[in-house]
């Protein structure tokens, strides 16, 4: 075996099988593991490690051993990992006054190993979880009366299509028409390793406890804490996150989503510089230019190509009309449908869009290359800009994180902004959660700020790379957690999920996340937009009615109510009144 190292740049990203196995099978499956702890790497360098089937994958913040897979997609000298507990334990966890960590463009050493390969035990050891032996159960489905709801809407990614099928034999859901195969996945399984009872953390066991009790810690929990943290609530209704709102503004706490480990950048460029931008139907409608820049539907938001793309528009004859142009570092399954694909050097999106803002005004580039991309080819892609009738900026994660945060943002902003001097452009954020934008929406108009927002003073403040929960797990200063319908030990790094390990954590979801292994309480809830109804914030901004297919299992109340709860015993230890 060949001993060399090879020092790569390391990116994360979602994958479609990721997302079904962690809907069909769970997060504490094999199989959901597997999916998540792997290396994709280029077969030259494959090939410079000796063509190695494992590779212990090292930073400056951890190391990991990883099974090989080769992929002529990734580009020589990278490296790829979904997202997920393998990709978290070697991320950094700084984020230089940006609240977002550096979740792409790591370096990293690849090296052949004869270690053993890194287990989901392993992480858990790592990691310092608190409970390891996790009571998963499935809930219990009784085939009966049969169903069919119309014009569901789908609670998994922020298109929310509210188009789908869904056929209902008793309380079990037999197909779903109209959904991606991730959201068939996450219909077909919604009674898979469900969190059925309330739980309180016994040594390293969970004990059955009731919900009052439950709750009745909780909010001992919080109305005790100096400075709690309310997390999460992406994937929650808008209704759930203003009661939510409310406890972080009693307990005098910091109430943050999801988004600020994903379009947090994208909120704080469009309060500099403001953005322009289309609901979904103009899109359809009149768009002859699409372009994704560093975001991946076809594997992450799989009917958008279908609903955007594809079709045939008011006054655009469908896909034959629309050019597509792909903008990634690494060349993804959505590229290969692109009319012009655009491989960017990891990192250095922000130079690419500067450069472009210099071509569309016919200003000289003096160097034959910009971030890896040739001159000609900026050239060209400019003149498809400027020439295009309506033009459409999708953007994902793959712009956000990078290097540059949200100066990057801002850059394809003032791009976007440029080129309504010429033609009809707009720009959107590709929303990951189905209701990250609504989790933004509630706290801006709420508080004035979208995430991240701190009552410490008993009134809203938002200081990013200070009250930002990355940085305020990293940097231990929360002293307890309240986590509702998100993972952050799966996905945040190493050094911010260590924290949870030393504080007490509640969390409020309806299946076994990684995070239950950092609780202390678990309260279990129904799913919005499959037991619970509510309202949520397309990525484009539309509201969308969630429906309520079927009861939640006995006992279980939707996230809203469990919140309410929580609330009102938070705000009588406190002696708030009501
Ligand atoms: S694209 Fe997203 S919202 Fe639409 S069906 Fe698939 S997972 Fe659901």
């Amino acid at each position: 075996m060949s001993f060399n190292k090879l020092f790569i740049i390391l990116n994360t990203g979602r994958t479609i099988r990721q997302g079904m196995f962690m809907e069909s099978d769970g997060k504490w499956s094999k199989k959901y593991f597997d999916e998540v702890a792997y290396i994709e790497m280029n077969p030259e360098d494959v090939k410079t490690l000796g063509n190695p089937s494992k590779v212990k994958v090292s930073t400056n913040r951890g190391s990991v051993v990883l099974p090989v897979r080769v992929n002529d997609r990734v580009r020589k000298g990278s490296a790829f990992i979904p997202m997920g507990p393998c990709a978290s334990l070697l991320v950094d966890h700084e984020t230089d006054g940006t609240g977002i960590p550096y979740l792409k463009s790591t370096k990293a050493i690849v090296e052949p190993t004869d270690e053993p390969l890194t287990t989901l035990q392993d992480f858990l050891k790592i990691l310092e979880a608190k409970v390891v032996d996790i009571p998963i159960t499935d809930l219990e489905t009784k085939p009966g009366e049969k169903r069919v709801v119309e014009n569901v809407s789908c609670p998994f990614c922020g298109d929310v299509c509210d188009y789908l099928r869904i056929e209902v034999e008793g309380a079990r859901i037999v197909r779903n028409v109209g959904g991606c195969a991730i959201s068939i996945s996450k219909f077909l399984n919604y009674n898979k390793h469900r969190i059925l009872k309330p739980y309180i953390r016994d040594g390293n066991r969970f004990i059955e406890v009731s919900l009052e009790k439950a709750i009745d810690m909780a909010a001992e929990i919080l109305a005790n804490a100096k400075y709690p943290l309310i997390y999460g609530l992406s994937s929650t209704c808008v209704e759930a996150i203003e009661v939510a709102t409310e406890i972080a503004e009693v307990t005098h706490g910091v109430i943050d989503n999801t988004s600020v480990v994903c379009h947090g950048p994208t909120m704080l460029a469009l309060q500099e510089v403001g953005a322009v931008t289309a609901t979904f139907g103009p899109m359809l409608h009149l768009a002859d230019l699409v372009i994704f820049w560093g975001c991946n539907p076809r594997e992450a938001h799989m009917n958008h190509i279908s609903r955007i793309v594809m079709p045939r528009g008011r006054f655009v004859e469908g896909r034959k009309a629309r050019k597509v142009v792909i903008v990634d570092v690494r060349k993804t399954v959505t590229a290969d449908m692109a009319d012009l694909f655009i491989q960017v050097e990891p990192g250095r999106d922000v130079e690419l869009l500067r450069a472009l803002r210099m071509a569309i005004k016919d200003l000289e580039i003096e160097v034959p290359v910009v971030a890896g991309v040739p001159r000609e080819k900026i050239i060209e892609l400019a003149e498809m800009l400027r020439t295009a009738r309506y033009g459409v900026l999708f953007f994902g994660m793959g712009l956000t994180q990078s290097e540059a945060r949200f100066r990057a943002i801002e850059e394809a902003m003032k791009l976007v902004q440029e080129l309504n001097e010429w033609t009809k452009f707009v720009l959107l954020p590709m929303r990951g959660h189905y209701n990250v934008n609504g989790a933004n929406q509630v706290l801006l108009w709420n508080t004035g700020y979208p995430y991240a927002v701190d009552f410490a003073r008993g009134f809203p403040r938002m200081i990013v790379g200070v009250t930002s929960t990355p940085d305020l797990l990293a940097n231990g200063d929360v002293d307890a957690a309240l986590i509702i319908a998100s993972d952050p030990a799966a996905h945040f790094p190493r050094k911010a999920v260590e924290h949870l390990s030393k504080i007490p954590v509640i969390v409020v979801d309806a299946k076994w996340s990684l995070t239950t292994a950092f609780a202390d309480i678990v309260i279990p809830a129904g799913m919005v937009g499959i037991e619970c109804e509510g309202t949520v914030y397309r990525m484009d901004g539309v509201p969308i009615y969630m429906k309520k297919i079927l009861d939640p299992p006995p006992g279980i109340l939707c996230d809203k109510d469990v919140l309410e709860m929580l609330l009102k015993k938070v705000k009588e230890l406190k002696k708030v009144s009501s």
